[in-house]
């Protein structure tokens, strides 16, 4: 195995690769290497960024310089001593429609100069594309991907099988499900570049999850073409191990500045948003009083210095088992990241699956956007499947959230504990107490020291979403469950009204008794309660 996964979190993992020159840890940006004109030397963008791999163009590599690199090595063509990647030109076929060599051709060509990874001549969809001519550019690199192994000569190098189809989903998946039958070592996604630049980072979700659905989740998954900071962290997130970035030059070249919230115009910042060695000693001004190659330059060395900060922000994240909190703060930044954070919902399950179950720390909820977290789902998941009340149990009690976690220590819990202690044996052994909580629905009592239904901390007011959530999944348990009597203790928060309305209409639905229980202060719920159990219980013996 070339590929070995040491944390993760959500879809999003740090994994070690094994190439030929080095190991490398993921995620990981490849910074994009132009043959002709390198603005950062690759030995610098290892010693000084921290790069410890590049990728270059084996297509222009091949066009411009033919067989120097054979001859020399790719390592010593560039004087990098780090694994290097070569794409094959297929994104030369997406921009001017065609090159000028074919696929043997560049496979055997990777093979000479001595890649550590390296792509097959795929066919990219593109954005504008029907359905029918996506259908195309699956089959016809399905069709290279399978003649490439029997050309292949060389088994030390990693090789790339690329997903293509597009915002076709249903061609993704095929492309994914078609291509992880081949011996490839990565797979990456085709033609994101396109989605990214119509800032439809929802479809690039789409499009990412179907294809990480469709592959072996073993292998490493590779964005062509995704080099900003700000959406790292919501690619990772989706299982996104490979990055890489010509944008880092590109946008230097327009005289654009990269942050892990946006871009700006240097000619429109007043000042540098940013603790980089290059900004910390400069002012936008006199960058943009430099000559043209050195703003350039100070541009590209900023945004080098920014893609490797959020990369190690999402790492650390992924080891805190914070990645979903990370992702939520990267993706307000940009309406369109948050529709695309949106999106996540509709893969909560698979998300749920592959993310772990227990982690050292709490988790932060913050509005309804988090009911799709893997813990709020898992939880979920689990009460309706696998939990059944404890035995005799005829009335169901519902006391409210605390601020204190574990809610049955907290001090308003403790008081009605009191009450239940001093019933008669028999009828406290028939009262189940349940706490009524966001995000998590309901909580029984015996389990709300499990993780993480005691670790976690809630911003309040709740949102209308959040509220609903909570409202629907009291009434579904009160449905699938078989109390003979409901008591709710509402302690007149409004929010509340909206988890009184759905017991009301669940116990009536199942023609069971409905009490609630609210009164003006503490003492008069207490008496009102101890009342009612009397009542109900003594009833029922
Ligand atoms: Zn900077």
């Amino acid at each position: 195995m070339s590929f070995e996964l040491k944390e993760k979190d959500l879809l999003g993992r740090i994994g070690k690769l094994k190439t030929k020159t080095g190991v490398l840890e993921t995620p990981l940006l490849f910074p994009v290497i132009n043959p002709s004109v390198q603005l950062v030397p690759p030995k610098r963008l290892k010693e000084e960024f921290g790069f410890e791999a590049v990728i270059t163009n084996a297509y222009i590599l091949k066009k411009r310089y033919q067989d120097k690199p054979v001859a020399t090595g790719l390592h010593n063509f560039f004087n990098f001593d780090g694994p290097i990647m070569t794409d094959s030109g297929a994104y030369q076929i997406l921009v001017y429609g065609n090159v000028e060599v074919s696929q043997a051709e560049i496979v055997k060509y990777q093979e000479q100069i001595g890649s550590d990874i390296a792509t097959i001549l795929d066919i990219p969809t593109g954005w504008r594309v029907t359905s029918e001519e996506a259908e195309k550019t699956v089959s016809e690199t399905l069709k290279r991907a399978k003649a490439f192994f029997k050309t292949k000569t060389r088994e030390d190098i990693l090789w790339v099988g690329p997903i293509q189809g597009g915002r076709h989903l249903e061609l993704v998946k095929k492309s994914a499900l078609d291509m992880r039958k081949l011996p490839f070592q990565i797979h990456a996604l085709g033609s994101p570049t396109e989605v990214m630049e119509n800032y439809r980072y929802d479809v690039l979700v789409d499009m990412i999850a179907t294809a990480k659905m469709n592959l072996p989740v073993e292998r490493p998954l590779h964005l062509f073409g995704a080099g900003h900071p700000a959406m790292f962290a919501l690619a990772v997130a989706l299982g996104c191990d490979l990055f890489d970035s010509a944008a880092y030059a590109l946008y230097a070249r327009e005289g654009r500045y990269m942050t892990e919230n946006g871009t700006w115009r240097l000619s429109e910042l007043d000042y540098l948003p940013c603790q980089c060695p290059k900004c910390t000693s400069t002012s936008p001004k006199a960058v943009l009083e430099m000559t043209q190659n050195e703003s350039e330059l100070f541009l590209a060395e900023h945004n080098l210095y920014v893609c490797a900060a959020e990369l190690r922000r999402i790492k650390q994240a992924i080891r805190d088992g914070r990645l979903w909190e990370h992702v939520e703060m990267r993706t307000h930044s940009h309406p369109e990241l948050l529709n695309a954070l949106k999106t996540f919902k509709n893969y909560e399950d698979f998300m749920e699956e592959y993310s772990p179950t227990v982690k050292k720390s709490g988790f932060f909820f913050y509005d309804s956007i988090g009911l799709a977290r893997p813990e709020v789902v898992r939880f979920r998941n689990r009460l309706t499947r696998r939990y059944t009340p404890p035995k005799d149990v005829t009335i169901l009690l519902l006391c409210p959230q605390t601020r204190k976690k574990p809610f049955h220590k907290s001090h308003e819990i403790s008081k009605i504990r009191h009450i239940l202690r001093h019933l008669d044996e028999k009828l406290s052994d028939r009262v189940h107490m349940c706490f009524y909580a966001a995000p998590f629905g309901l909580i029984p009592q015996e389990l709300d020291e499990v993780y993480p239904l005691s670790q976690h901390e809630t911003s309040q007011p709740l949102d209308q979403e959040t509220r609903d959530y909570v409202a629907n999944q009291v009434a579904d348990y009160i449905e699938r469950t078989q109390y003979s009597t409901v008591m709710l203790i509402n302690d007149q928060s409004r929010w509340l009204n909206r988890v009184k309305e759905s017991c009301r209409k669940a116990c009536r639905k199942k023609g069971i008794i409905f009490e609630c229980i609210e009164a003006g202060g503490s003492k008069d719920i207490l008496i009102r309660l101890e009342i009612l159990l009397k009542k109900h219980t003594s009833e029922k013996l």
